[in-house]
């Protein structure tokens, strides 16, 4: 088994390793001595692990209800947080009884959200499904939820009790999804481990999955426990994110936010060279690693259109807008500039 040690305003585990979603009832009875559970997930995680993760729960002594909601972004709302926190009411949950997230990042984000509103905040455990919510989301303890007005706009911070990631889980994932996660992977490899990007560069990724999730974890809990409230450092891990956000958005969704995050590491990397922050050639190896892990490097959207996006971007404080541009693979730092700047830093 891997594991990681995070260190925010709470300490808690991150366990890692293929078949754990049979222990996790031994597991969480054992961290967070629960004897009673919600475990929330979607409709498609539903039909495929809540079984497992049922038995497991049941046979370790905690008493554990369901609660399912259908999958998609238009379903991560506060109308959903609503019906758990109701349905938790109504079963008369208790402060110290836990939710558990067993899902991808919609799951995670949702059941984490409700539980930092339930009864003013119950402690929950994150069983992540998807390869991105394995290395991205379950991580960090940023929980939230889309408004009609905008993706992730009503949330909190509420760190999870423990982490157990299931890399068994992944083998059900469409290759797009797993793309989606090995984007971020990558995307961690670039601004903190060579070694982490080598493996999606040439070697056996599937085989050294464990330690690739292990190796993410830790370097966004290393970032996290800096700067757990995103004042500085923790900007680091939006690298490719400013662009990836606004062609999320010109292509109205249409490309995945993983695939969107590809094509802003490469124009971040380009960028970076072209402004003199980055020496060597980065690009080119950049984007051989993103299309071996089936991912795209490029997009028909103007950059015109997406700087004027971008402009716009929430993260946009009254200094300006931090870029975050490599030095090399291994490491990146925070580039403030003028968001008028943009379209030409970004034309090439
Ligand atoms: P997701 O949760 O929508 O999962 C994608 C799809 O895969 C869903 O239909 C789901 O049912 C299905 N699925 C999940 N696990 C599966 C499995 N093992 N096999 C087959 N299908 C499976 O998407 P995601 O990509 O995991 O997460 C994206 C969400 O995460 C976004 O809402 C994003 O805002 C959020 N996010 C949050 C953070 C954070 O720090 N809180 C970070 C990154 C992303
Ligand atoms: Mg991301």
């Amino acid at each position: 088994m891997q594991s990681v040690k995070v260190t925010a305003s709470t300490q808690y585990d991150i366990l890692i390793e293929r078949g754990i979603l049979k222990r996790a009832g031994e597991l969480i009875k054992e961290y967070t001595g629960a004897r009673r559970a919600l475990l929330i997930t979607d409709r498609t995680v539903d039909g495929l692990y809540s079984k497992a993760a049922l038995d497991s729960l049941k046979s370790a002594g905690i008493d554990c209800e369901k609660f399912v909601f259908e999958d998609g972004e238009e379903h991560k709302s506060l109308k959903t947080v609503g019906d758990i926190l109701s349905f938790a009411a109504g079963l008369n949950f208790t402060r110290s009884d836990i939710f558990i997230a067993l899902g991808g990042g919609i799951v995670g984000d949702v059941t984490g959200f409700a539980a930092s509103a339930y009864l003013r905040g119950v402690r929950f455990v994150q069983i992540p499904t998807t390869l991105l919510a394995a290395v991205d989301s379950s991580v960090g303890g940023k929980t939230g939820v889309n408004l009609p007005e905008g993706k992730n706009l009503a949330g909190a911070f509420h760190q999870p009790s423990l982490v157990l990631c299931d890399p068994d889980c992944f083998n059900t994932l469409s290759d797009a999804l797993f793309a989606d996660g090995a984007a971020e992977s990558i995307k961690y490899g670039i601004i903190a481990d060579e070694s982490l990007f080598e493996i999606f560069e040439f070697g056996d990724v599937k085989g050294n999955i464990e330690n690739i999730v292990r190796r993410c974890v830790e370097i966004k809990s290393d970032i996290v426990s800096r700067d757990e409230f995103d004042l500085g450092e923790r900007q680091k891990l939006n690298l490719g994110h400013t662009l990836g956000h606004a062609i999320e958005r010109c292509s109205d969704f249409a490309v995945s936010h993983g695939h969107a995050v590809a094509i802003g590491t490469v124009r971040a990397c380009l960028a970076a060279q072209k402004l003199g922050v980055c020496k060597e050639d980065i690009s080119e190896r950049v984007k051989k690693t993103l299309e071996r892990n089936e991912l795209p490097v490029s997009t028909d959207i103007s950059v015109h259109e997406l700087a004027s996006v971008m402009q716009r971007d929430k993260k946009r404080s009254s200094a300006g807008i931090n870029l975050i541009l490599p030095t090399k693979i291994g490491e990146c730092i925070l580039y403030n500039t003028d968001p008028n700047e943009l379209e030409s830093i970004y034309s090439l």
